[in-house]
């Protein structure tokens, strides 16, 4: 094997993340390896990205003949992939025109940027857009500032204006912050907030907000960065609440690693974008593309919608059954999200569980202090998923036994 990493040591690379003393290598299916050989399981999926796990076998040798014919070019020509990658998540998402962008903060960007000119369009000169306590949208200047994290704001200021921020889950609360107000031209979430600490939108809430937006004329936009592409068993997590968007900023999950992000758009949103209004140099190119054509294809052909929705409901029965006295004594506060995207609330910060974990060979993130973020890849299997349990389990009873 190689000789032993010298870990943590990138004094070239800006300081913008706390990463962990690991370096990895190779993966295969839920698991990577670092450097030095030590197996890891992936519960994190690269944040929600890693649909297909590591070196699939249908996915790596379709981007490979991709590499020998187009990697870019320019949407100053058609890419057909584009309108084959596009005509896709239109019949998966019932909406009917995408743009292609390679991220998720682009994705948002442009939905923003759609919501404003839809506003422009009907004489509204400032327009203003409803977001939410706890949302994360990205960290451009706009997204950042959609955003419902001080921590992330801070430094940055001015922040974007026109922006109107309610709670989670309270129709009351939206049609309050917004009464008589007509320069609101949107209302702009997540349908389960990732970030925020995997708090999901009810189904009554959604249609409520549905109803509001059709009645007031306002676009619907729903950020499916994270929950979106499968992870909860259908689609798109907006879609158990059997409602459709106007907008749907898609990222991470579409081109299972290949960075490839989509706006969605229904009938309303459609045609505001006019020619020059918007673009990006990568995005849509021919790697993207195929990375996401072959994406879905190989979740439909291995029935990945339906192994999230069994092994993630496998995965949070066993962590509730392992955790069934904290759950009971309110140490763990709840077990919440849906299909592989999971949250497990602490009654105190454990963000010391993710090296912890690591050592004992579990990749996971904990986000918003104290919420346990597993969001494996879509193909993990029940016997995994009790591995990841088994392992994650005994160290947060042990996180929680500790006084402080
Ligand atoms: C990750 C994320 C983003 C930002 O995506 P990037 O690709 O990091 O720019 C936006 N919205 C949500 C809901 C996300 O989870």
């Amino acid at each position: 094997m190689n000789a032993p990493f010298i870990a943590a040591a990138s004094p070239h690379v800006m300081n913008t993340y706390g990463r962990l003393p690991i370096a990895l290598s190779h993966g295969q299916g839920c698991r990577v390896w670092d450097v030095n050989g030590k197996c890891y399981l992936d519960a994190l999926g690269g944040i929600a990205v890693n649909t297909l796990g590591h070196n699939h076998a249908k996915l790596v040798p379709a981007l490979q003949d991709q590499l020998t014919k187009l990697i870019h070019t320019s949407n100053y020509y058609h890419v057909p992939n584009q309108e084959v990658l596009a005509k896709k998540l239109v019949e998966l998402s019932g909406m009917t025109n995408v743009f292609f962008c390679s991220t998720g903060l682009e994705a948002n960007e442009g939905a923003l940027k759609l919501a404003r000119k839809f506003g422009h369009n009907k004489g509204i000169e400032r327009p203003e857009i409803v977001v939410y306590e706890k949302a994360f949208h990205g960290r451009s200047i706009a997204t950042l500032s959609a955003t419902g994290n001080p921590k992330i704001q801070d430094g940055f200021g001015p922040l974007v204006e026109g922006f109107i921020r309610v709670p989670i889950n309270d129709i009351d609360s939206l049609k309050q912050a917004t009464l008589g107000n007509p320069n609101v031209v949107a209302v702009f979430f997540e349908a389960i907030q990732g970030e925020g600490g995997v708090y999901p939108m009810q189904a009554d809430y959604l249609r409520a907000v549905r109803q509001l937006c059709d009645e007031r004329d306002w676009l619907m936009m729903i950020d499916e960065v994270q929950c979106g592409m499968g992870r909860t068993g259908k689609w798109f997590a907006h879609q158990w609440a059997g409602i459709v968007p106007d907008v749907m900023p898609l990222a991470k999950g579409l081109g299972s690693g290949v960075p490839v992000g989509a706006i969605v758009a229904g009938p309303r949103a459609a045609n505001i974008f006019q020619s020059g209004n918007h673009g990006t140099t990568f995005g849509g190119n021919p790697l993207s593309m195929r990375a996401g054509v072959e994406t879905i294809r190989i979740m439909e052909e291995d029935g990945l919608l339906a192994n999230a929705a069994t092994v993630g409901a496998h995965l949070a029965g066993a962590l509730a059954a392992a955790l069934k006295t904290e759950l009971t004594a309110g140490s763990v506060k709840e077990i919440r999200g849906m299909g592989l995207m999971l949250g497990v609330e602490l009654a105190k910060p454990c963000a010391a569980l993710v090296g912890q974990c690591a050592e004992r060979g579990l990749l996971i993130s904990v986000t918003a202090d104290s919420v346990i973020r597993l969001v494996p890849p879509l193909i993990m299997s029940a016997a995994e998923a009790d591995e990841v349990v088994a392992i994650l389990c005994p160290l947060i009873k042990q996180l929680l036994a500790k006084s402080n």
